[in-house]
């Protein structure tokens, strides 16, 4: 297989970045090994363009990636150059007006109330909630196509919202910190569009290694050729997931990314070191 046909499709929070400080430099070099050795890695995360270019610019290098749980593709010229894009995105979503605006017509006002949203709290809670100082709010806050809030209610009673949502053409997701109610897309439909497309068109052959540690990457993690999951600290999470082929890490992140990267690679014999 060649090299940059393998696609890794990641989760950042929890997954590559630590969860409870988003550092990764323990793997930093790491990633910059993988990308040399022309492993494209596509972040597909909930953060929002600017959060991912923060972390691109850590890295000190441009990737392609999926913002907003899988709202849009930028960069995608990174993975074929003649790929069909308008200003080298894909966007899959309506804009956050326009989700607002079904969201206050059709969902009935008792759910309404239970949903404390991110944008309406104060900077003290906003930043408790999201586990972010003041420098990298605003970065969080600054989003296109997806409302993160807070459920004040049952189970039962999320079942029953993500049921109306879907009615309405869109989708709850749960991350590791917050719910987020965005139009009907996922990570895993971004991904798989993605996939398709260079299938069809450039006749790629690609071998997809997924990374997730929270429900919003389910749909990503069960449609790749290699699913990866990372164990938040302390928890045991994705246990409903029982499909044979994942690789679960032992450690938390980022360090657990390294280890499910190398399992996998491994896996397919790919010599990283050679
Ligand atoms: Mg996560």
């Amino acid at each position: 297989m060649s090299n940059s046909n393998i696609l890794i499709f990641t989760d950042l929070d929890g997954s590559l970045l630590n969860h409870n400080n988003f550092d990764f430099k323990e793997i930093k070099d790491f990633i910059l090994s993988c990308i040399g050795k022309g492993i494209k890695i596509v972040p597909n995360t909930s953060k929002t363009h600017k959060e991912i270019n923060i972390f691109l610019d850590k890295l000190g290098q441009k990737l392609p990636f999926v913002c907003e749980n899988g709202a849009a593709i930028h960069n995608v010229d990174l993975l074929h150059p003649e790929i069909n894009s308008k200003d080298s995105s894909l966007i899959f979503s309506r804009s956050l007006s326009e989700i607002l605006e079904v969201f206050k017509n059709n969902i009935p006002i008792e759910f309404q109330k239970k949903c404390i949203f991110v944008k309406d709290m104060s900077p003290k809670d906003q930043m408790e909630v999201l586990g972010l100082n003041d420098k990298y709010l605003p970065y969080a806050l600054n989003r296109e196509y997806s409302m993160p809030l807070i459920f004040e209610g049952s189970k039962d009673n999320i079942n029953e919202f993500t049921t109306l949502l879907k009615t309405n053409g869109m989708k709850l997701h749960e991350g590791g910190r917050v719910l987020n109610i965005c139009d009907n897309c996922s990570k895993g439909k971004a991904m798989k569009t993605l996939i398709k497309m260079l299938n069809d068109n450039f006749d790629l052959k690609t071998h997809t290694i997924v990374v997730g540690d929270s429900p919003n990457d389910i749909s990503m993690l069960n449609s790749c050729d290699q699913p990866c999951v990372i164990p938040l600290p302390g928890k045991r999470n994705l246990i409903e997931l029982k499909d044979h082929k994942i690789i679960r890490a032992t450690k938390s992140a980022p360090e657990g990314w390294e280890e499910v990267v190398r399992a996998s690679l491994k896996k397919i014999n790919f010599d990283l070191e050679g």
